[in-house]
C-alpha cells in the first residue's frame, strides 16, 4: 500500500496531509507543534477575516486527523533514499519507511541540507508541484521561499504536492472536488 511521510506540521505539511488522507493514502505527519503559526494572527488568509495562528492550527490538526492522517509527535533526524522509497529516522532511533516523503520543515532546512537540496540554509529549488531533484521527495512551504513565506502559500504548495503524488499513483491527473448535496 502506498504511504507518505510528511515532515513538518505547519500549514504546508498539514495541507498536504489533508489532500492525501482524504483520498485514502496512508499518511503520517511528523512534527512537534512548533510551527511559526503560533506567533501569527492572520488577517490575510482568503475566506477567514481574522484568526489567531494557534486557533487556525488547532482546526487544521483536527481536520487532518478526521480524514485519517496520523500526527506523530517526534523530531525526524534523518531521511535516506532506498531502492523503493525512503527510510525516515526519528530522534528515538525508530525507523519508518515510505514510498514518498514531503519535507515541510519551515525556516530550518536541516533535512533538505543533509540531502544536498539546500546550500547553507537557503531556499530549496523545486518545480511547480514541489518536486525536488530526488525522485519521490518533495519540499513545500517556507523552505522553498524563505523571505516570502505566507501561510496560504504554504498550504497551497502542500496541496499541490499532494495532487502530484495522487496523480502519479493514478497515472492520470487527479482533482479533489466536492459539491453540496442537491435539494
Ligand atoms: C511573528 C510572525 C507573524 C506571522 N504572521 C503571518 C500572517 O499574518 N500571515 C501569514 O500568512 N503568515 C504569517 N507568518 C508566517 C507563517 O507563520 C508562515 O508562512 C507559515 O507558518 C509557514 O508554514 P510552513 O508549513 O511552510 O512552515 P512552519 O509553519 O514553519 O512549519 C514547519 C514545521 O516543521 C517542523 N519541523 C521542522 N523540522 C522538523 C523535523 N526534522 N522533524 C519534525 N518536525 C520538523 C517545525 O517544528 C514546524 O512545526 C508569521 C510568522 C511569524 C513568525
Amino acid at each position: 500500500m502506498t504511504n507518505v511521510i510528511i515532515i513538518g506540521d505547519g500549514p504546508g505539511g498539514l495541507s498536504c496531509a489533508l489532500f492525501l488522507a482524504k483520498k485514502g493514502i496512508a499518511t503520517t505527519v511528523f512534527g512537534q507543534e512548533k510551527t511559526a503559526m503560533h506567533y501569527a494572527e492572520l488577517h490575510n488568509y482568503l475566506g477567514i477575516p481574522k484568526v489567531s495562528g494557534s486557533d487556525f492550527m488547532a482546526v487544521a490538526r483536527q481536520q487532518v486527523t478526521d480524514f485519517g492522517a496520523k500526527l506523530a509527535n517526534a523530531l525526524v533526524t534523518e531521511v535516506t533514499q532506498t531502492d523503493d522509497g525512503f527510510t525516515v529516522t526519528t530522534e528515538d532511533g525508530a525507523t519508518h519507511t515510505a514510498k514518498y516523503v514531503v519535507l515541510a520543515e519551515g525556516k530550518g532546512v536541516k533535512l533538505n541540507q543533509s540531502l544536498g537540496l539546500s546550500k547553507e540554509g537557503r531556499s530549496v529549488e523545486v518545480d511547480r508541484n514541489g518536486r525536488t531533484a530526488v525522485s519521490g521527495l518533495y519540499t513545500v512551504g517556507r523552505s522553498t521561499k524563505m523571505n516570502r513565506s505566507q501561510a496560504i502559500i504554504s498550504a497551497g504548495e502542500g496541496a499541490s504536492a499532494a495532487l502530484d503524488i495522487l496523480s502519479t499513483e493514478a497515472g492520470k491527473d487527479v482533482l479533489d472536488y466536492d459539491s453540496p448535496p442537491k435539494e
